[in-house]
């Protein structure tokens, strides 16, 4: 099983997250490079409040998460549906809602828009970790360094961290930062028998 995060690897959350905080701040654009944390952190523009504010608000709004753009391309996601038709590929990610509609759903069917009929898509309130033990994931793949580290140091699958500016200062033995999404494919044949035939 390959267990991929959602936003900052396959999903786009961070450039329309950036332009709502542009705007709530109202001090200039906040490029990506100035960020130095997941948490969105010590930085010399935004403060706690007004990240909080924005995270806050696209919870309350499905269209937020309907319109982000994908990061990969559409060969790389019929790539990722031939996995998950093979019952080889699920979705983890921390992604919360809010009561008023239905986040599952609505990811859901970002992600049949690309190309993903059936996804499994699995949404996580605390460690990762307990899920990708449970689902028996070989490989995982998350940008967020906390992700990586807790599933690096408690479960035995393999960790990929695409890189992103807000990762770039963490390191650790058990975590492989990517600079491409195809990295993954070549991990993936690695760790699973992809090639093998499914039935003899
Ligand atoms: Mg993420």
């Amino acid at each position: 099983m390959v267990g991929l995060d959602i936003d900052g690897v396959v999903a786009d959350f961070l450039s329309p997250f950036l332009l709502r905080l542009e705007k709530r701040v109202g001090k200039g654009p906040i490029p990506a490079e100035s960020l130095r944390s997941v948490r969105l952190s010590a930085h010399p523009v935004l403060t706690e409040e007004a990240v909080r504010d924005c995270s806050d608000a696209v919870r309350q709004d499905p269209g937020f998460w309907d319109g982000l753009d994908s990061l990969l391309s559409g060969e790389q996601w019929s790539r990722l549906e031939e996995l998950s038709q093979r019952g080889l590929l699920s979705f983890i990610t921390h992604r919360t809602g809010h009561e008023s509609w239905d986040i599952h759903a609505v990811t859901s069917e970002w992600f049949r828009r690309h190309g993903i009929t059936n996804p499994d898509v699995h949404l996580v309130e605390k460690e990762k970790s307990a899920v990708v033990d449970k689902l028996g994931v070989v490989l995982f793949v998350d940008d967020n360094y906390e992700n990586c580290q807790d599933v690096a140091e408690h479960t035995n699958a393999r960790v990929l961290m695409p890189h992103h500016p807000y990762n770039r200062s963490f390191s650790h033995p058990g975590v492989m930062r990517i600079m491409h999404f195809n990295q993954v494919f070549t991990e993936i044949e690695r760790c699973l028998d992809v090639g093998a035939p499914t039935s003899v």
